[in-house]
């Protein structure tokens, strides 16, 4: 019987289990695939305090080796079934079956993809899928946001301050971003720092090493076209890894719904990270999130 078991092995899982395990709880991460989560897949991180420049890798890397080193057990098996409510939470993976006092759900979120050519191959050569996290990398670079979303519209605002110009492509003429957000874009596009590419679906990624150009065709005039660009930041929504856990309560985007102290719906199971309904989904925030669920855990098993 394990005091927690965490699920996912990424930031915010990593933190929560080095917290857990320093303050003497018996502590098992269970991981599906790799340590580190979407920070393997960041080939530059510079925006995680004490590192002015890391790649994602190593850093998932960096956090691995500081848990293990101090005796988190992680195994890695697909967690495919959970029983949460009673007081003993059963975790059911591909291989095993577990048990613990309470869990912390840490599985992170996936960015849908375009699922175009040259997306897979050119992913953190150019394309990705987070502008905060690359963004600064494109200095005076000509950009690409593909989306018509709140976050594509917040990418091309955030870009507009790094980037020389952006194109945003979005595949229909009438945004679903916020009408605030749209109308500072517009005002961008007057100032021709923006350029909106409308009813218009990218095709393909071209370029060797590193993002090229990308093609794009219009469903109106059935025209396609290349546009030269040093990288596509796709914006086209994510869906949150949360198929397993369909008893807790989520918000009308999926999201697992939690409170200040990172409690869910159900009693002894916590959750943070990009998983949850959290405002900010970064490496640095994952890790507060795990933090804060630690004191709560601590709390939960204290009265347990
Ligand atoms: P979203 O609202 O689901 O928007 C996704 C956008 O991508 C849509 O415009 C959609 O087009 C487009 N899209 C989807 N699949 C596509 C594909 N295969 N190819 C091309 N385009 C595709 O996702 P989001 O922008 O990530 O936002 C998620 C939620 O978080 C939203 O509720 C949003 O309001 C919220 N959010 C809020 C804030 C804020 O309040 N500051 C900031 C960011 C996000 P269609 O419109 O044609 O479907």
């Amino acid at each position: 019987m394990y005091d927690c078991i965490i699920i996912g092995c990424g930031p915010s899982g990593m933190t929560c289990a080095l917290y857990l395990k320093r303050s003497g709880k018996k502590v098992l991460i269970l991981e599906r695939s790799m340590p580190g989560g979407q920070m393997v897949i960041t080939t530059n991180v510079e925006n995680y305090p004490g590192f002015s420049h890391i790649d994602g890798a190593s850093l998932a890397t960096s956090m691995f080796e500081q848990i293990t080193s101090i005796g988190v057990e992680v195994i890695f098996e697909d967690v495919i079934a959970c029983d949460l409510k009673g007081k003993v939470k059963r975790v059911k993976t591909d291989k095993n079956q577990y048990e613990s006092k309470c869990v912390y759900i840490a599985t992170g979120a996936t960015s849908r993809l375009l699922n175009v050519e040259g997306e897979k191959r050119l992913t953190s050569k150019g394309v990705s899928y987070c502008a905060t996290c690359d963004g600064a990398l494109y200095k005076e670079k000509v950009v690409a946001v593909v989306g018509g979303g709140n976050t594509s519209l917040e990418d091309c605002l955030y870009l507009s301050n790094v980037a020389k110009k952006i194109y945003l492509i979005h595949r229909r003429d009438e945004f679903r971003g916020d009408e605030i957000l749209v109308k500072r874009i517009k005002e961008l596009e007057k100032q021709e720092k923006i350029e909106l590419v409308l009813n218009s679906q990218v095709v393909e990624v071209l370029g060797d090493e590193k993002v090229s150009a990308i093609k794009v065709f219009n469903k109106i005039t059935s025209n396609t076209k290349t546009l030269d660009v040093d990288a596509v930041f796709v914006a086209i929504g994510r869906t949150p890894d949360t198929e397993i856990f369909g008893d807790l309560k989520r918000d009308d985007y999926g999201y697992i719904v939690v409170d200040e102290n990172k409690k869910t719906s159900i009693l002894g199971v916590f959750c943070g990270g990009d998983v949850s309904n959290t405002h900010l989904r970064q490496i640095v925030t994952a890790c507060g999130d795990g933090a804060t669920a630690s004191l709560s855990i601590n709390e939960y098993l204290a009265k347990y």
